[in-house]
């Protein structure tokens, strides 16, 4: 049995919980971290717990160095140690780049970015000295190519994929491996604001014919988790169905 231990950010709902839903299948203690959407993570933990899996929740707002580093500690304290840290919270903003206020910007970049960041480095206090982790950051094509109307979103994924390559090179010596997963267009609550018709456009556009799912990033982070991807690091791979092509 897996004994290690995965902190998934955002975990409540979408892509996050399908990964830690995963891990937890998979044998990993898991710690659920959720800000606003507390029943969701209640819900999630009651059905994992159910099924007889090691996992906990823990309320952090990953935008605040303060209760990042409070949260990393209760990972540590409850399941002593921290082996893979999934940075999967994240929100995303729609406007024309002319339009986006600076308190919007601030936001989009200290949710997605920031927060990576403070979770990464409070992690790295346990990690390098144990000589071992995985960190998976959660990009998005849109990091890779652009998307407009959500320059702060782009620019915030794409600053991701930048951290993770540098990263990979400093950590390397230490054995930590560290990799983005830039997801295509899923199917999560996040695309709650898209048209059915634009939906649509965006599937047709898709060599593979669909849309994404929460559990094809799952799966891939999975991978990305395991022993299977020990010589993979500050690699990007885009879970896209074709859609973009680089
Ligand atoms: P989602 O909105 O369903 O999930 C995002 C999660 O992050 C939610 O649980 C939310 O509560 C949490 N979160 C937001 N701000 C937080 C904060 N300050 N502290 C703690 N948690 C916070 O969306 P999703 O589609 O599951 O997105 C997950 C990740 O995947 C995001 O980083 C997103 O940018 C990325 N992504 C999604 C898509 C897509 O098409 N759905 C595509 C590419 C990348």
């Amino acid at each position: 049995m897996n004994k290690k231990t995965a902190l998934v950010t955002g975990a409540s709902r979408g892509i996050g919980k399908a990964i830690a839903t995963l891990f937890a299948e998979n044998g990993y203690n898991v710690l659920i971290n959720y800000n606003n959407s507390e029943q969701e993570a209640l819900d999630l933990y009651n059905e994992l717990k159910s099924r007889g899996f090691s996992v906990d929740t823990y309320k952090a707002d990953v935008s605040k160095k303060e209760e990042v580093n409070l949260m990393v500690n209760y990972c540590i304290g409850q399941f002593e140690g921290i082996d893979v840290l999934v940075n999967n919270a994240g929100i995303s903003k729609t406007n024309l780049f002319t339009d986006i206020s600076y308190e919007e910007w601030d936001e989009v970049i200290s949710t997605n970015l920031n927060s990576v960041f403070y979770v990464t480095k409070k992690a790295l206090q346990y990690m390098i000295p144990q000589m071992s982790g995985k960190i998976i950051n959660i990009s998005s094509i849109w990091g890779m190519v652009g998307g407009s109307y959500e320059v702060h979103y782009s620019t915030s994924k794409a600053a991701i994929i930048g951290m993770s390559k540098a990263l990979a090179k400093e950590l390397g010596p230490s054995n930590i491996q560290v990799n983005c997963i830039a997801p295509g267009v899923i199917q999560t609550d996040m695309l709650d604001n898209i048209e059915d018709y634009a939906l649509e456009a965006l599937r047709q556009e898709t060599p593979l014919m669909r849309l994404g799912t929460a559990e094809d990033i799952a799966n891939c982070a999975l991978f990305l988790a395991s022993d299977k991807s020990n010589f993979i690091t500050g690699q990007v791979i885009s879970p896209n169905g074709g859609f973009v092509i680089v």
